[in-house]
């Protein structure tokens, strides 16, 4: 749109910030606490790689301390800033809030191109950066807490944990001072997928009703929608996979940095990432049809449009060619504040970031709370659960032998009834009661009063009442 500026990622996390406060009944000067970031830790750190030094930069933005530990991802990228950091580390603390875990909002990042330095090189750099962090407590299990985001992961996880361990070699809750580990590391099952698999329990949610529905210009279930997917990292990846292997959804785009692939009868989501893998891009994967111009695809014609790659992809450039009636934000920030503008005047449904990649932060609120348990879940209740019932299958069993009853059990009907839930199952079921239950609190509020008209305000005003009642109950 000419003449209308685009604002800056934290300018847009301010504006639709502001959206929300507008509608609501709080102090003036409440509402600015809440608003600004508390504090940005820059550092700069040398480390001797190839026989020179180089110096890194690095932050660790914390947005507000009214719970504590603070939560929020670390990432690797080249266009890391202070800005940056800022806005996600405040789209943390309101995601936390809407899907409440007890968390306020933080976020780190590294200036840095991670494939340009091998394993060890990387190890180093993170050790390093971990240890400017951890020794001003801001990685800490009581008051910061990490987690992987873009260009990073269970490997960079498992260095900052072992880490934070030689430095506090007598915390006995030292591994909860991050999450996302690998396995054998203190993680726990189901955190590769969470973000993708909450992706994918939120349209569920969204598609139990059909009035919300309707208001995207849908109508149906998942089953058949064509989805467009921007970015097949780990949140992409997951999301593709689950919707159009569970749910039939069909994904007819998948957009990538070298370009796209388009494919109307639906892409193999796993054929397209092992191409990927093996050939760093999805040029000449024959899969679907290239388009070099990969952002184009953005605009194609399809139901939903699954950004989860960048901030600011949707932008005052293309908002106005998206022809997607409903958009999930994967990613942080996908949309700036004037594409929410352009798109909400079209009638687009946005599912917010805030709401919809929560997955991620819920399964390592899950994670936390095993570390400082000590005990996996599932692992006390398990077999007593599976022997209580038997009795009741045993029992059916004497039963339906009687003759006189004349019916059986149904075929497979005790195997699964019999198996008492593992950890993956439980963290599942622990994702999928969060995202259902922050979708009811968005709707209320969407639904419930006029001057509501968004999902993502909605999810604003849930959040910054949860955040205020907090400040409220304690004091500053
Ligand atoms: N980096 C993820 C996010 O943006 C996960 C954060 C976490 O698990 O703490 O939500």
């Amino acid at each position: 749109m000419e003449g209308l500026r685009e604002p800056s990622f934290r300018d847009s996390v301010e504006i639709m910030f502001n959206r929300a406060a507008a509608l609501m009944d709080m102090s003036p000067g409440l509402e600015e606490k809440i608003r600004v970031c508390n504090a940005t830790y820059t550092v700069r750190f040398g480390v001797r790689l190839r026989g020179k030094i180089q110096t890194f930069t690095g932050y660790r933005s914390v947005h507000s301390e009214h719970m504590e530990p603070v939560k929020g991802g670390i990432r690797y990228a080249l266009n890391v800033n202070q800005n940056e950091v800022e806005a996600l580390a405040a789209l943390m603390t309101f995601k936390c809030a809407l899907v409440e875990t007890p968390f306020g909002g933080s976020k780190g990042g590294l200036c840095i191109d991670p494939r340009l330095y091998d394993e060890h090189e990387l190890e180093q750099i993170t050790r390093r950066f971990a240890y400017e962090l951890i020794k001003r407590d801001l990685i800490n299990p009581s008051q910061n807490v990490p987690a992987p985001d873009m260009g990073t992961g269970e490997r960079e996880m498992a260095w900052i944990a072992d880490q934070y361990a030689r430095m506090n070699t007598t915390d006995i809750n030292g591994r909860a001072c991050v999450t996302g580990k690998p396995l054998n590391g203190g993680g726990i099952q189901g955190r590769v997928e969470a973000t993708g698999r909450g992706v994918q329990y939120a349209l569920r949610e969204f598609f139990r009703h059909p009035e919300d529905v309707r208001i995207a210009n849908l109508s149906g279930t998942l089953d058949g929608k064509r989805c467009v997917v921007q970015g097949l990292g780990n949140v992409g990846y997951h999301a593709a996979k689950f919707l159009s292997s569970e749910d039939g959804a069909k994904i007819i785009a998948i957009i990538e940095r070298d370009g796209g692939l388009y494919n109307e009868n639906g892409l193999d989501v796993d054929r397209v990432r092992d191409w990927i893998a093996a050939h760093g891009g999805v040029q000449g994967c024959p899969e679907g049809t290239y388009v070099a111009d990969g952002p184009s695809l953005l605009e194609a014609a399809c139901d939903i449009l699954i950004p989860a790659a960048l901030e600011g992809v949707i932008n005052l450039g293309n908002a106005a060619r998206i022809k997607a009636p409903l958009i999930i934000e994967a990613a942080n920030g996908p949309v700036t504040a004037g594409a929410d503008e352009v798109l909400r005047n079209k009638g687009t449904v946005i599912i917010p970031d805030m709401y919809a990649n929560a997955g991620g932060v819920t399964v390592s609120y899950f994670e936390w709370v095993k570390n400082l348990s000590h005990i996996r879940f599932g692992r006390i209740q398990r077999r007593q659960e599976e022997a209580r019932h038997e009795l009741i299958v045993n029992e059916l069993e004497r039963l339906s032998a009687d003759r006189e009853l004349g019916w059986t059990l149904s075929p497979g009907f005790k195997e699964k009834y019999l198996r008492g839930a593992d950890e993956l199952e439980l963290v599942r079921s622990g994702l999928d009661d969060t995202m259902r239950a922050a979708y009811q609190s968005m709707r209320e509020v969407w639904h419930g009063r006029d001057e509501v008209t968004d999902l993502r305000v909605a999810a604003y005003i849930v959040s910054i009442s949860r955040v205020a009642a907090s400040y409220r109950a304690k004091g500053l």
